[in-house]
């Protein structure tokens, strides 16, 4: 049985997914159950489970991941109003076990909530 993430089957072609952007260290896809108009998840190459996983040994991939974040966003065209997600633990949410960094835009969003 195979131990590979979701996203890294994604990545290797083995299940289909939009793919919307792809560099060394990272790759971004449409989500495919949409929580807002313009939902992408940008996603490292490395299977980091969750963000508490992260080691120092992972500080460039993280600022990576940002800066990768924001260009995305303006490829997008949603640069000037979108909202960054990360589910860290099931009890929150996470149902992929690979870091993922939520875009979500072209939706209206309460300014005084941090929901999606
Ligand atoms: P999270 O709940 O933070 O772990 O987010 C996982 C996200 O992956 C959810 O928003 C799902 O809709 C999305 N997702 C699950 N399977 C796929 C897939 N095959 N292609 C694209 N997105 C997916």
């Amino acid at each position: 049985m195979s131990e590979e993430t979701l996203f890294t089957r994604i990545i290797k072609g083995e299940i289909p997914a939009d793919i919307i952007y792809e560099d060394e260290h990272c790759f971004a896809i449409r989500d495919i159950a949409p929580k807002a108009p313009t939902h992408l998840l940008v996603i490292p190459r490395k299977p980091i489970p969750r963000l508490v996983d992260a080691t120092a040994e992972d500080k460039a991939i993280l600022g990576h991941l940002m800066l990768t974040v924001g260009e995305i966003a303006r490829q997008a065209g949603v640069d000037e109003a979108f909202r960054v997600v990360i589910n860290n633990g099931a009890g929150v949410g996470q149902t992929v076990f690979h870091l993922h960094l939520h875009i979500l835009g072209n939706k209206k969003f309460s300014e005084d909530s941090l929901g999606f």
